[in-house]
């Protein structure tokens, strides 16, 4: 609703006029919003005036009063994170961007400020240091256990950490020391305290988390600057374990990071015209240092596959099919048995599984990752293999394997599938038994270093790890789901990395990889061309042209 607009104009002590207009009041702060510019002469104002009033009316009030912590709440709730993101990102806000900018106004930050906070995480990550020397005061309350007392020790622990929180001393969030370190340094007994710690548990006023420290139940506030402020008068250092702050600071990556969510708010802020230009596009974040991962050989990614067939035959096949589709560790968690058509030799990446905080989710990545991907003749009849063996021990008790049912699950009828950071765990584990210095992200990187060293087209590797839309759009555009270049690309990789193969595995090759060799020689030619009309040998199979990519095969469940 415009109501009556006002607005004035003043004669500055410098002799320049200053017109002022008010604009209604902004919706987020609730405050008055003025429109302000400044004019040489009188007469100049007086048709800024009339503008502004214009603009008034109009309702347009581009500039608003709201700080940087409230415009990281708006756009955090808007903001297109996926799970794991939203949680880092969150993290991020509340411990950095809101203790350094927070309480400033959006529209006062410039490239030059942002550009000060960026030098000063790369000396330390504490966004309250200063450089100096100083003393990070812990909020510890002091426990006293009066034995002359009718009321047991682990009672007043509990009343004296209970009054804490409700005078406000420990505020929500708070971490507590652990059972232990308070032991040591209060000198109260283990027992007492464990036993206050699991009362306020009870009462909800903390929250015990495994494996780390508890902390003030409810929601934390943004962390205040650590400074060297924060004490309270009966605080003593020594009893509530206070150190000298010691500067650790953060990496490029971490604020690169903290830049591209900063960059994202202020880019929202600008579409809401709450400012009029984006402050982080004049900011620089330090340059992350490459470092290239040193490849890994063939050889050592055959050692620990081998090594895996030894102690866990499935996962062996997981970390082969990492190898040959440079699949995440989530996609192929998220494989279900509909997903392989070992007919056509093709692999559908539909999904990606991942648990965040205890949350499993299968994210639907479809409209972004969603890819078909050639397996060659030697990973089909391992998967055949290991497919065959849960379909005949769910046979035995009358149970027939589901579509839907997860590829790699350590259930007998696949309902559940593997926990990513479970296989990562199982990965390192092997690689280490293997004594070779090996993940999945390292086999990930290994599927795209050697197709490329093979010279195999860029945009093609691109694809076949889901990287960026480029590739795989392209991609999407074939008559056929997968291209020629991808089915050398299989054969390429089932090739190389067979150099573990036992048994039948190694029977299979013996048929199927000369039979590759004659395609792969002409495709590593040293021009570095790959011409699309090379005829493959026999194990690429042909696809039928009908399959279009675009209709695909109906969701599983
Ligand atoms: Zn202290
Ligand atoms: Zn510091």
């Amino acid at each position: 609703m415009a109501g009556a607009r006002s607005g004035y104009i003043q004669q500055l002590p410098s002799g320049s006029f200053r017109v002022s207009v008010y604009a209604g009041t902004d919706a987020l702060t609730g405050r008055q919003i003025r429109l302000r510019r400044t004019c040489k002469t009188e007469r100049a104002a007086q048709i800024e005036l009339g503008k502004l009033l214009e603009q008034a009316d109009a309702g347009r009030a581009p500039e608003t009063d709201a700080t940087v912590a409230q415009l990281m709440d708006r756009y955090a709730e808007i903001a297109d994170w996926d799970l794991s993101t939203r949680k880092a990102n969150d993290a991020y806000i509340r411990r950095v961007i809101k203790p350094a900018l927070g309480h400033l106004q959006v529209r006062k930050i410039g490239g030059p400020l942002l550009d000060l906070l960026y030098a000063q995480l790369r000396r330390c990550s504490d966004p309250g240091c200063a450089g100096k020397r100083f003393i990070r005061h812990r909020k510890v309350p002091l426990l006293t256990v009066d034995p002359a007392s009718h009321r047991p020790a682990w009672q007043q622990v509990a009343d004296t950490i209970r009054d804490a929180i409700g005078s406000g001393m420990l505020a929500a969030g708070d971490p507590l020391p652990s059972v232990r370190e308070m032991s040591s340094l209060q000198d109260v007994p283990v027992a007492a305290l464990q036993h206050a710690v699991a009362v306020l548990a009870g009462e909800d006023l903390i929250v015990v988390r495994q494996g780390r420290t508890a902390v003030v139940a409810g929601n934390a506030p943004p962390d205040r600057r650590s400074g060297p402020a924060a004490r309270s008068r009966d605080h003593d250092c020594k009893r509530a374990g206070c150190q000298p702050h010691v500067c650790k600071p953060m990496t490029a990556k971490t604020i690169r990071n903290i830049h591209s969510i900063l960059s994202g708010a202020f880019a929202t802020a600008k579409r809401w015209e709450w400012i009029a230009w984006n402050p982080a596009e004049s900011a620089k974040p330090p340059a992350t240092s490459r470092r290239p991962l040193p490849a890994t050989s063939p050889e050592d990614v055959a050692k620990v596959i081998s090594e895996g067939r030894k102690a866990h035959p499935q996962m062996a096949l997981y970390l082969w099919l990492v190898a040959i589709t440079g699949a995440r560790r989530g996609e192929l968690c998220a494989l279900q048995v509909c997903d392989v058509d070992l007919e056509t030799g093709i692999l559908h990446i539909a999904f990606n599984y991942v648990v965040v905080d205890g949350r499993r989710i299968r994210k639907d990545t479809k409209t972004h990752q969603d890819r078909y991907l050639a397996i060659d003749q030697v990973t089909c009849a391992m998967i055949g293999e290991h497919l065959d063996m849960v379909r005949a021990s769910l046979a035995d008790v009358g149970v027939k394997l589901h579509q839907d049912a997860y590829v790699f699950s350590n259930d007998p009828a696949g309902a559940t599938p593997w926990n990513p950071d479970w296989a990562s765990h199982k990965a390192r584990d092997l690689a280490a038994a293997a004594g070779v210095n090996l993940n999945i992200k390292g086999l990930r990187h290994y599927t795209a270093s050697q197709l490329l060293a093979a010279r195999f087209d860029l945009r093609n590797t691109a694809a076949r790890l889901g990287h960026g839309s480029g590739g795989a759009t392209t991609l999407r555009h074939y008559a056929d789901p997968v291209s020629e270049v991808d089915r050398r690309a299989a054969a390429y990789l089932a090739q190389l990395t067979a150099g573990s193969a036992t048994g039948a595995l190694r029977e299979i090759r013996s048929h199927a990889l000369p039979a590759l060799a004659a395609p792969m020689a002409r495709g590593n030619r040293t021009d570095g061309t790959h011409d699309a009309g090379i005829t493959p040998g026999p194990v690429p199979r042909a696809v039928p042209r009908s399959r279009p990519l675009a209709s695909g095969r109906p969701a599983c469940a």
